[in-house]
């Protein structure tokens, strides 16, 4: 199906395009990558009578790192940067659950054209960066008509495809706080197929020392209107010896936990019992990808396919 009509505007700026939805109403909607807003366009479901276009403002995708002396710096993501860019960024690999983040996202053709900006502002339960992103310290830097302001991920996100975005107002950076040393991360998704959305998904960020978990931040994706911070999981880690290797019961028991804090639909990826048991799975493999990475190694860390 066609979109309905619509008026097209082109930004220059991120200030003009703030300027231009300040003008143009609740009407209008901004176009980044178009990957979940031409779709929903096509179908009728969002009807706007304006769209401002992004894709021709100078300098708004970028990933740059930023160094600190209080904490280990930081990586910032202009809002417009592709998934690609990210997947292929040696700077992204750095932290690299992000690199496993970016890789999975549907297929080519998708991350060539998604943002990150467009994805966490579309807050999608099935999103991928939204749940990866939520074991990190992130914060959403957004500018409206009353100035710019910068809000951390969790308060970014407040419901299924609801933010604390103002109507006029954009994302325009990224920035993840770079974890310490000792730190490993994993970002892993069942798909029943790329250029799908997953099935499940589930993200594991370890501060390790030694063999004794020192911080964990566990978040499930899929199972949930928003992504669901594991907070008994990450508890079951904290303090605790992790061999890492199959058998380890403490890790089991960090999965079950997870289990339990999935709150699933069924629908055409599987029913709810099926996905608590994709993600006990996958909360498994991530924790293990997780700490061998804190240890070091080079782990490749792959979405899981059907
Ligand atoms: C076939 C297919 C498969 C997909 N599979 C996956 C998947 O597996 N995992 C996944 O995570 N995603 C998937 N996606 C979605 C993709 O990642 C999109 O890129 C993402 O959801 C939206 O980013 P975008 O840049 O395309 O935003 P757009 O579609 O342009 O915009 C999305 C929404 O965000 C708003 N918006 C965009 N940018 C900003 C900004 N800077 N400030 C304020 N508001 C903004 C728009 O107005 C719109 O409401 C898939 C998409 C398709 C078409």
């Amino acid at each position: 199906m066609y979109p309905r009509s619509f008026h097209y505007h082109r930004a220059s700026s991120l200030d003009e395009a703030v300027t231009m939805l300040g003008q143009l109403g609740e009407s209008a909607k901004v176009l980044a990558g178009g990957q979940s807003l031409i779709p929903l366009l096509k179908l009728r479901f969002a009807n706007p009578e304006h769209l401002v276009d992004l894709n021709f403002i100078p300098a708004t995708s970028y990933i740059r790192a930023e160094e600190a002396a209080l904490h280990f710096g930081a990586l910032r993501f202009g809002a417009m940067t592709r998934h690609a860019e990210i997947e292929r960024s040696a700077m992204a690999r750095t932290i690299p659950l992000l690199h496993d983040c970016a890789a999975g996202i549907a297929d080519v053709q998708v991350r060539n054209r998604g943002t990150i900006g467009g994805s966490l502002a579309e807050a999608d339960p099935s999103g991928d960066w939204a749940n990866a992103l939520i074991t990190l310290d992130t914060t959403v830097h957004c500018l409206g008509s009353g100035g710019a302001r910068s809000l951390s991920l969790q308060d970014f996100i407040t419901d299924a495809y609801t933010t604390a975005l103002a109507p006029n107002e954009l994302v325009t950076e990224v920035e993840v706080k770079i974890p310490p040393k000792g730190s490993g991360g994993a970002y892993v998704a069942f798909k029943r197929s790329a250029p799908v959305y997953p099935s499940a998904s589930a993200a594991v960020q370890l501060t390790m020392s030694g063999e004794v978990c020192q911080e964990a931040a566990i978040a499930l994706g899929c199972v949930g209107l928003t992504a669901i911070r594991a907070t008994a999981a990450e508890t079951a880690l904290r303090g605790k010896i992790l061999s890492g290797d199959g058998s380890d019961k403490t890790i089991t028991a960090a999965a079950e936990a997870a289990r339990a804090a999935a709150d699933p639909q069924p629908d055409m990826r599987g029913s709810a019992e099926y996905k608590r048991e994709l993600v006990v799975a996958l909360v498994k493999r991530a924790i293990q990808i997780a700490i061998r990475r804190a240890r070091g190694e080079q782990v490749e860390g792959a979405h899981l396919y059907a």
